[in-house]
C-alpha cells in the first residue's frame, strides 16, 4: 500500500515539525476505528505500531487477529472512544491503555479487571475542556480529585489527559482548548510527576494542538484516508420517538 507509506512518512515529518520543544518527541496513534487488519498489517511493517479504536465490539476480533498473527510484532492499543461500565472487563482485557476515563466508578473497574500478571492499564483522563453539553470527559474543575482517585487504583497507571475539542472553525477558539488542557496537566503534574502523555489533536487539527504541547496526536483520516459513512450510527441518533 504505497499511499499509505507516503502519508505516514508525511506526517512523521509534520510532526516532528510542529511538536512544541517542550513536549520533547510526539507519538502518532493511528485511528483505525472501521479499518481492517491488512491497513493495520501494512502500517505494523512500516514501523506504525501504536493504533486507537473507539468500540470496544469492534476492536476485539482486531486485536485478537493481529495478536494471533506471526507476522505481526507486537501492537499497542488504545481506547479512545466511549466506554461503558459494562464494557471495563474486556477493555481491561484487551486494551494497554484506555483514554476516556471520566469517572471514578469506571477506574474502579478497569482496575479491578486488569490481569495482574500484565502491566498495569496506561490510563488518560478525558476532560469536556470546552462544556460541550453531552460529551464525555469529566469537568476541568473535577480532574484533580479523579487523578488521585486513579492514582492510588493498584492495577492502573495515571499518565496523563485527552481531550476533543469541539471542531469549531475558528483556530483560535480551538487553540485555546488546547492551551487549556496543557495548563491543566502543567497544574496536575506538580502533585502527580510521573505524568508524561497529552493526548490532543486529530487530522484537521494536529498541528495546533501539538504548538501548546501535545504528545500524542491521534490521527485517522489523514493517514487511511475518509471514513465510509456510518448509517447505523446517524439512525440511532437521530430516530427517537
Ligand atoms: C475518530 C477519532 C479520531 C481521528 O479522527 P480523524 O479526524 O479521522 O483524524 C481521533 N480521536 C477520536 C477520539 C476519534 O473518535
Amino acid at each position: 500500500m504505497p499511499e499509505l507509506a507516503s502519508r505516514l512518512h508525511q506526517l512523521q515529518c509534520r510532526i516532528s515539525g510542529a511538536t512544541a520543544p517542550a513536549a520533547g518527541r510526539s507519538r502518532l496513534l493511528a485511528v483505525s476505528k472501521t479499518r481492517g487488519i491488512e491497513e493495520i498489517a501494512a502500517l505494523a511493517a512500516l514501523g506504525q505500531l501504536a493504533f486507537g479504536e473507539n468500540y470496544v465490539q469492534e476492536a476485539l476480533p482486531k486485536i485478537a487477529a493481529c495478536a494471533a498473527d506471526p507476522g505481526l510484532p507486537g501492537l499497542e492499543w488504545h481506547l479512545i472512544g466511549r466506554l461503558q461500565s459494562n464494557k471495563a472487563r474486556e477493555a481491561a482485557h484487551a486494551f494497554d491503555w484506555v483514554q476516556t476515563v471520566d469517572r471514578a466508578k469506571l477506574a474502579d473497574a478497569l482496575s479491578r479487571h486488569r490481569d495482574p500478571a500484565r502491566p498495569a492499564l496506561n490510563v488518560l483522563i478525558q476532560v469536556n475542556v470546552d462544556g460541550e453539553p453531552g460529551k464525555g470527559g469529566c469537568e476541568p474543575h473535577e480532574v484533580p480529585a479523579l487523578a488521585t482517585h486513579v492514582a492510588a487504583l493498584p492495577r492502573l497507571a495515571l499518565r496523563g489527559l485527552m481531550a476533543i475539542p469541539a471542531p469549531v472553525p475558528d483556530p483560535s477558539t480551538r487553540r485555546a482548548a488546547f492551551r487549556s488542557l496543557a495548563a491543566l496537566q502543567t497544574r496536575l503534574a506538580a502533585t502527580h510527576p510521573g505524568l508524561d502523555t497529552l493526548s490532543m489533536g486529530m487530522s484537521d487539527d494536529f498541528e495546533l494542538a501539538l504548538a501548546e504541547g501535545a504528545t500524542l496526536v491521534r490521527i485517522g483520516t489523514a493517514l487511511f484516508g475518509p471514513r465510509p459513512p456510518k448509517p447505523k450510527q446517524a439512525a440511532t441518533t437521530t430516530e427517537s420517538a
